[in-house]
């Protein structure tokens, strides 16, 4: 080797010189191009909170956005915080959005500790930390299980009729109800206080929020034994603790239009595409609420017609797997094709249906003592949609025939029946009539019976 390099001429050595120097800016060059693209990354600190003194506070910049974070010396939290903090400094930093996240010590006990995250301002992220556990809650670590769904229903309640007084951002029905929905995810921020729970909802994608505070005796069947009330949530940051606390469930009075003049639509046979969806799209624009007893064997097909339905506060009835005669049926076979249909839709939506209402309203004694009397839903005025299919002629003879507390029957198949709906709710909503469900205008006629016999 050695011989071999003392043999190379002067230039070839210069050439390697070369190519080495060459090599050695590439590099460099590379190197730059890839510190410049992950960003400038300064960690500085450490400081301490002024709230919970045991903080170490650091900061840390990806190009123009920048974070300032807490670490608490809980190893399990200190990482879950860092990983947030990285994962939306390069989100951020790949978006060229010049942001700098700060935080806020909402609450912290002996049990929990809760930390609010903004960026530039804006709110952005909730934690709740269980200090003793070393770990970061999740809504369904609270709860018992298989008492999640029963809890989620009931926030859902209180959160929509909350949201329905306080409306100060006007929402629209449908955002309350997608806001409000009993899933954990609308749920998942919250902060754990002595005698409540406060839930922190995103109004919007505008980062609006509220803050529902609820009891932790209304959740009292509910919840772990580690968040129930007890010295271990009092406040230590010497935050304050919440106030406007929920102590009831909402009443159906109040939910209730009990004063008003009210009608119940139904549509029959569906849901189908291109029908369903304009009945939906009218029913929004006039915040109305309706019925749809649908088929079993149509559902699969047309879950996302279900699911708005569910969502936007409509009620879903039962209206048979495939339309036969039931009085025509076998006993076994008038029960199988109530089962299956509620099978499917409680699949679909979450919630099987409660009422039933018979094809062609043909019912006998063992249909009515399987679905129970109550649940047996006929109608009032039949605007024979099906049979004119013109809404030009269905329109007029709805509007002459509706009264105060009836029950509409209509077909969610037919393009004129869907022309006629979109008419008849515009018309009826001019009049003064609020559309509701059949299950509220039931529980409506009730309680107006029992004040008048009161
Ligand atoms: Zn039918």
């Amino acid at each position: 080797m050695g011989k071999n390099r003392l043999k190379q001429p002067k230039h070839k050595k210069l050439l390697h010189l070369f190519i080495l120097l060459i090599s050695l800016i590439a590099i460099s060059i590379v190197i730059n191009l890839s510190l410049s693209k992950k960003a400038s990354t300064a960690i500085s600190g450490p400081q301490m909170d002024a709230v919970y003194k045991e903080v170490v506070v650091s900061t840390l910049s990806f190009g123009d956005a920048s974070a300032q974070f807490p670490s608490f010396g809980i190893k399990e939290v200190d990482t879950y915080i860092e990983a947030y903090i990285h994962s939306r400094l390069t989100s951020l930093h790949s978006s060229g959005e010049k942001k700098a996240i700060t935080y806020d010590i909402l609450h912290y006990s002996q049990q929990t500790l809760s930390v609010a995250f903004t960026e530039s301002g804006e709110a952005a992220e909730i934690m709740t930390f269980d200090l003793k556990k070393g770990a970061i809650l999740a809504f369904e670590d609270l709860i018992l299980q298989d008492q999640v769904s029963d809890c989620l229903e009931l926030l859902a309640e209180i959160a929509s009729a909350e949201l329905k007084e306080n409306n100060h951002s006007s929402l629209s029905a449908k955002d309350i109800s997608k806001m409000t929905a009993p899933k954990a995810e609308n749920y998942s921020q919250f902060i754990i206080y002595n005698q409540a729970i406060v839930f922190n909802l995103t109004l919007n994608d505008k980062n609006e929020t509220y803050q529902l505070a609820i009891s932790k005796q209304l959740l009292d069947d509910w919840l772990i034994d580690d968040y129930r009330p007890g010295e271990h949530h009092d406040d230590l940051s010497g935050n304050y603790e919440p106030a406007n606390i929920i102590t009831d469930r909402p009443t159906k009075e109040s939910r209730l239009p009990m004063d008003e003049k009210v009608v119940a639509l139904t549509f029959d046979d569906g849901p189908k595409a291109g029908i369903t969806d304009v009945i939906l799209d009218a029913l929004e624009k006039y915040n109305a609420k309706a019925t749809f007893f649908v088929l079993g064997s149509r559902c699969t097909a047309n879950e996302d017609l279900l699911k708005r339905m569910a969502e936007e506060g409509h009620e879903i009835g039962n209206h048979t797997w495939d339309h036969p005669k039931m009085t025509s049926e076998s006993s076994s076979a008038i029960v199988e094709q109530i089962d299956r249909t509620n099978a499917i839709i409680g699949q679909i939506t979450g919630t099987a249906p409660i009422i039933f209402r018979p094809p062609y309203g043909l019912y006998d004694e063992r249909v009515s003592s399987f679905v129970g009397k109550e649940h047996l839903i006929l109608w009032d005025v039949d605007t024979l949609d099906w049979k004119l299919r013109d809404a030009d002629l269905v329109v007029p003879s709805v509007l002459s025939a509706v009264k105060e507390g009836n029950i509409i029957l209509m077909h969610d198949i037919y393009p004129s029946s869907a022309e006629a709906a979109v008419e008849i709710i515009h018309e009826l909503s001019l009049q003064g009539y609020k559309f509701v469900t059949v299950s509220d205008l039931l529980e409506i006629k009730k309680q107006r019976l029992e004040e008048s016999n009161a």
